[in-house]
């Protein structure tokens, strides 16, 4: 698709990692070279590729892995994955089972609910921030 990048985990690195389910946020152990899985609980694919945007896209990302925004990328859609690394900006909610960081050129228009929040010194949100706890995504 246009302004996604996939790439896969380097194939020296074989071992077993959990990721959480995108769609339900149940967890769940998985090859670490598998690209994506079954949910357990919720039946949809989980898919396990790092996401590259480097344009504007308008569409949800759903991944168990991880999505980065380059700084030259906007994203009219909500993200629900493992980690979310933001250089450019999203209008719409970001959910995290892991970290969230948001760099000095990140704009977050929208909530976030993360495990964790680095927000770096010109980073700037608007929106409500759920950080530090276990959540199911919203549906
Ligand atoms: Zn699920």
């Amino acid at each position: 698709m246009l302004g996604v990048a996939m790439s896969r985990p380097p194939a020296a690195d074989r071992a077993m990692r959990t990721v959480a389910c995108p769609y339900c946020g149940r967890e769940t152990s998985v090859a670490r070279e598998a690209i994506s899985v079954p949910c357990a609980a919720c039946n949809r694919r989980i898919e396990l590729e790092d996401l590259q945007v480097t344009e504007n896209i308008g569409r949800d990302l759903m991944t168990g892995a991880s999505v980065l925004i380059r700084k030259e990328a906007t994203v009219f859609g909500s993200i629900h994955a493992g980690e979310i690394i933001v250089h450019g900006m999203i209008r719409g909610d970001l959910w995290s089972s892991g970290r969230v960081l948001l760099s000095p050129s990140a704009r977050v228009i929208g909530d976030i609910r993360a495990w964790s929040l680095v927000l770096e010194d010109g980073a700037s949100v608007t929106g409500r921030l759920d950080i530090g706890t276990r959540h199911k995504p919203r549906r």
